[in-house]
C-alpha cells in the first residue's frame, strides 16, 4: 500500500527552518516529513518549492524569506560566491562556529553514545577569510577562452572566476597569472568528454612563512606546447615561485594528479614553517591547508599526548611528519606511517631538516603496519591517529585495544567516523576525556577536532 506524502513535487509551501544538515542545507519537516532546502537557516520563515520528494524526505528551493535569521549576512550575488564551495559564507562567522560546535556535540551523542564527555568550545579564526594555501583548479575552455574556477554542482560545468575568498592572495593570484599566461601562450584546455586537448589542472601552494610558491601544471599529454615560454613567463610575473612542476594525468577520471610528476624548473619541493618545524613539501604530498588552524590543532594534540620525554609514540596516517616531528621534540621516539610513499620520502627529509634523530617513518597502511610492528614487540604509551574522512580502519581500532597505549590522541576531520571510532575504543577499555573542536575550515561544513582518550584502570 503507498502511503500519500504531506507534499508533492512542484508545491510550494510555508515552512520554518529548524536546523542545518551536515551540509549546511536548512531543514524544514511538514507533518515529520524532512524537507532539505539549500540556503534555509533555523528559525526562518520561508516559501519554498518542494524540487523531489522522494519516499522518506524531499528536496526544495527557497522562494522567498519572510523572516530572517539573525545570523544571516548578506553575500554578493555573483559566481565567485554561487559556486565558490563556502557553503556557510550567508552565515555569521558566530552563527558558523555555533552550527560547528552543535553538530560535533549531536554527533558524539547520536552516533557515539558518549554521554558525559567534555566538548570544548570551538577554537575560531580571528579572520576566517583568505587562509587556504592551496588550490587545484580545474581548466577548460568556453566561446574559444580559456577558463578556471569552480565546478557548478553534480555537474561538470567550470565557471570561471578570478579568485576565491577563502584562499590566500598569493594563491589567487598565481591561479590567475597561470590562467592568463597559459591562455597567451594558447595552451589548449582538456575537454572533459572528447578526451582531447591539453592542460587539465593548475595548482598553487604557498608557504605563508616562508613565501615560497609552487605552481603545477597538469596536463593529458606528456608533453606541454611552448614549455620553455611557459616556465620563462612563469618565473617572470611570479616572482616568489620556487617550484614548477609538470604532473601527467593521461587517464579518463576525476582524480586531479597522475602517475608522472617532473620538475620544469627550481626546486622539487617548497618549504614552510608551523611553529618551530620546518617542513619540505612535494606536490603530491598532503599538507594541511590552513596554516594559521595548524597550529592550533597540532598544539592542542601535543597538549592531549601529554609527553615527559620517556615515551614511544606511533603516529598512524602521519603525511609527511608533521605531527610526528611535532610530538618527537617531547617523546622518546617517534614511528610513524602513511600509506603515499612521496610522504614518507617528504617525512624522512623534514627529520633530516629539523636535525631530528628520535623519528622513523614507514610507508604502509597504518591497519596493516601498525599490526606487524605490534607483533615485533613495537609498542606505544601514545598513539596519535589522524585518518582521512572514513576515519580508521577496524583493524587499526582492534590493534590500538590490545596494544594498550595509555592515551590515544585521535585528530579527526569527520566527526561522523570520530564518534564510530571512539565508541569502538570506549568498548574497548577506553574514556573519552575531551574533545576539542578546530575550525580548520572557515565558511564550509567541515570541521576537524582533536580529542584524548585515556586508557581505563583495568585494562
Ligand atoms: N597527520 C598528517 C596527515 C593527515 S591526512 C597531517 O596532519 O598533515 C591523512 C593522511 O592519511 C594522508 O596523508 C593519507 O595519504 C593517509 N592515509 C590514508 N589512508 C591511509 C592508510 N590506510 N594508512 C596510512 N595512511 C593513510
Amino acid at each position: 500500500m503507498s502511503r500519500t506524502l504531506p507534499v508533492n513535487k512542484n508545491d510550494y509551501i510555508d515552512v520554518v527552518f529548524e536546523d542545518l544538515t551536515h551540509d549546511g542545507a536548512g531543514v524544514a519537516k511538514v507533518e515529520g516529513y524532512p524537507i532539505f532546502v539549500p540556503n534555509g537557516l533555523p528559525g526562518e520563515k520561508a516559501k519554498v518549492k518542494v524540487i523531489k520528494a522522494n519516499k522518506g524526505y524531499g528536496f526544495g528551493r527557497l522562494i522567498e524569506l519572510y523572516e530572517k535569521s539573525p545570523y544571516r549576512v548578506d553575500i554578493p550575488n555573483n559566481e565567485k560566491h554561487k559556486y565558490g564551495g563556502c557553503q556557510l559564507e550567508h552565515i555569521s562567522y558566530e552563527g558558523q562556529l555555533q552550527y560547528k560546535e552543535n553538530q560535533v556535540r549531536q554527533v558524539l551523542t547520536r552516533i557515539g553514545k558518549l554521554e558525559d564527555v567534555i566538548v570544548h568550545p570551538i577554537l575560531g579564526m580571528d579572520n576566517p577569510l583568505q587562509y587556504r594555501n592551496k588550490a587545484q583548479v580545474p581548466v577548460g575552455e568556453k566561446d574559444g577562452k580559456l577558463i578556471a574556477g569552480f565546478f557548478k554542482p553534480r555537474s561538470h560545468e567550470i565557471v570561471d572566476t578570478d579568485e576565491s575568498v577563502i584562499q590566500l592572495p598569493e594563491v589567487n593570484e598565481a591561479v590567475q597569472v597561470m590562467k592568463e599566461i597559459c591562455s597567451e601562450l594558447g595552451i589548449p584546455a582538456y575537454q572533459e568528454e572528447s578526451h582531447k586537448g591539453v592542460l587539465r589542472h593548475i595548482m598553487a601552494r604557498y608557504g605563508k612563512q616562508t613565501g615560497e610558491l609552487m605552481v603545477v601544471i597538469i596536463t593529458k599529454t606528456s608533453e606541454i606546447p611552448q614549455q620553455k615560454k611557459l616556465v620563462e613567463e612563469i618565473i617572470a610575473r611570479l616572482p616568489k615561485v620556487k617550484s614548477i612542476v609538470h604532473n601527467v594525468n593521461s587517464k579518463r577520471t576525476n582524480v586531479i594528479l597522475g602517475e608522472k610528476t617532473t620538475v620544469l624548473w627550481g626546486n622539487e619541493v617548497i618549504y614552510d614553517y608551523i611553529g618551530d618545524v620546518k617542513f619540505a613539501i612535494s606536490a603530491l604530498s598532503f599538507y594541511q591547508v590552513n596554516p594559521v588552524q595548524t597550529k592550533v590543532l597540532y598544539d592542542k594534540a601535543l597538549e592531549y599526548a601529554n609527553l615527559s620525554g620517556e615515551e614511544n609514540v606511533i603516529d598512524a596516517y602521519c603525511g609527511i611528519g608533521t605531527i610526528s616531528l611535532f610530538l618527537a621534540q617531547k617523546a622518546k621516539k617517534v614511528f610513524g606511517v602513511e600509506v603515499v610513499p612521496e610522504a614518507i620520502e617528504d617525512a624522512k627529509r623534514n627529520a633530516e631538516l629539523n636535525g631530528i634523530k628520535n623519528a622513523e617513518f614507514a610507508v604502509g597502511e597504518a591497519e596493516i603496519v601498525i599490526p606487524k610492528w605490534y607483533k615485533e614487540g613495537i609498542v606505544a604509551d601514545v598513539l596519535v591517529v589522524d585518518p582521512p574522512r572514513k576515519g580508521c580502519d577496524e583493524a587499526l581500532l582492534r590493534t590500538i585495544i590490545d596494544m594498550k597505549p595509555k592515551k590515544v590522541v585521535y585528530v579527526s576531520c569527520n566527526p561522523a567516523t570520530l564518534a564510530r571510532d571512539l565508541r569502538i575504543l570506549e568498548d574497548g577499555g577506553y574514556k573519552t576525556v575531551e574533545v576539542q573542536p578546530v575550525d580548520m575550515f572557515p565558511m564550509t561544513t567541515h570541521v576537524e577536532c582533536v580529542s584524548q582518550l585515556l586508557l581505563k584502570e583495568g585494562n
